[in-house]
């Protein structure tokens, strides 16, 4: 059954308070998204009855509480749709889940004189990690052109490989734009080459169906806080083969089969990537997300998203002076915008006297503004609760906002 937007919007508690006087207008969804009852209440339920120590206690309520936390390993399976829960590895999240192929696979496989490549429109922590490895490999980093609109140049792409290129890392979805990137085909073209692929999930996974089977890309890489799960969770997807041969990323209890001093040998998949106590309650919650989101349906997401994006473009085009960056032909519920003669910061925070919540700034991809020759962007980044009253009351924000600064 499609539940209605009051339905949805009744799920999460934080929708109905009010900033500054005036109901929330949460506008800042590709930052990360607000939490519905049932995460919430799973976090809660975990800490009032099951908290305790997961895998290595006898006492029942350390085996209800590793229960809980595999439940959602098997959860994410399926919502990636990875062919073994062993390949789900649990992280903090996209940035650390890159990190983590940087440092193992990255070390083991980054040899002199390699390439990597990633696209002009990636966000930090897509960047760093490779600049930080190809420093210590000396390797060199090469960088997908993007159009004006905001699109991957695939000829360009094309004319970046070479028998030295062993890594492509891009964004799925640009947190900045909004924009879609043509993944089947990038996998394809690199896998052509005998170069690994790594997808930043962290924007698609809520807007688009994941199938990394289908996909077949080697790593794949989202945060459950974009996905309405807590913050300090998210997931590394590798290939099971290409996982084992990877060293492990932290040392630690958890990660070894046997210690001893001479030699430690190293935990299966998934736990050699996963040393130390996890953060179970949070893990726990995860799944409580992902169910809500399968419960809406992404098709359902979707469409919702794409109306308001429709009627958002529409809108904010009307008002004199707004440019938008980022015209892809194919992408999400992202609206990034200027407008001349004021400063993104000085509109964000007279929205936010109107209780409207947008972002402003560079979002975590300085190349890209770069690219644009600006310094940062305001962003509209819209999710499944979000209205077109809303959009209207955004309009009306930014109208006003333009009068009072130019
Ligand atoms: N990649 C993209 C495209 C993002 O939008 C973000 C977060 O905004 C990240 C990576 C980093 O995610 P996290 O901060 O959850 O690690």
């Amino acid at each position: 059954m499609i539940q209605s937007i009051d339905d949805i919007r009744a799920d999460f508690p934080i929708l109905h308070r009010k900033v500054k006087g005036h109901p929330l207008v949460y506008l800042d969804n590709a930052a990360t998204t607000q939490k519905p009852k049932a995460v919430i209440d799973a976090l809660t339920y975990y800490y009032t009855n099951t908290n305790a120590n997961v895998h290595r206690g006898i006492h029942s309520l350390a085996e209800e509480a590793t229960a809980d936390f595999e439940a959602t390993r098997d959860t994410v399976k399926e919502f990636i749709n990875s062919a073994h829960r062993e390949e789900v590895i649990f992280t903090r999240g996209t940035t650390e889940s890159i990190n983590l192929v940087a440092y193992t696979w990255g070390r083991q496989n980054i040899k002199e004189g390699d390439e990597i490549i990633i696209s002009a429109m990636e966000h930090h922590s897509n960047i760093v990690p490779w600049q930080i490895l190809c420093e210590e490999k000396n390797a060199l980093l090469k960088v997908i052109p993007i159009t004006e609109h905001g699109e991957i140049i695939m000829e360009e792409f094309d004319k970046l490989f070479s028998p030295k290129t062993k890594l492509v890392s891009v964004v799925h979805v640009s947190n900045a734009m909004g924009t879609i990137n043509p993944v089947e085909e990038i996998i394809n073209k690199s896998h052509a080459v005998g170069a690994k692929v790594l997808i930043d999930g962290a924007q698609s996974s809520m807007h688009l169906d994941i199938n990394v089977q289908k996909l077949n890309c080697d790593f794949f890489a989202c945060s459950a806080h974009k996905l309405f799960g807590p913050t300090g969770i998210g997931v590394l997807y590798g290939k099971k083969e290409i996982l084992e041969s990877m060293p492990p990323f932290h040392g630690g209890g958890e990660m070894i089969k046997d210690c001893t001093l001479p030699k430690t040998t190293y935990a299966d998949l998934p736990y050699k990537f996963e040393a130390g106590t996890p953060n179970i309650g949070d893990t726990i919650a995860f799944k409580a997300a992902l169910e809500y989101i399968q419960s809406i349906g992404k098709a359902h997401i979707r469409k919702h998203e794409d109306e308001l994006l429709r009627y958002a473009t529409e809108k904010l085009l009307q008002i004199n002076g707004l440019k938008i960056i980022g015209t892809a032909r194919n992408k999400i519920s992202v609206i990034s915008f200027v407008i001349n003669g004021v400063h993104p910061q000085d509109v964000g925070i007279l929205l936010d006297n109107k209780g409207i919540a947008i972002r402003t700034g560079h979002h975590c991809a300085q190349p890209l503004m770069d690219f644009y020759e600006i310094p940062g962007t305001m962003r509209a980044s819209f999710a499944v609760y979000n209205t077109i009253e809303e959009i209207d009351k955004l309009t009306e924000g930014l109208q006003k906002a333009i009068k009072l600064l130019l």
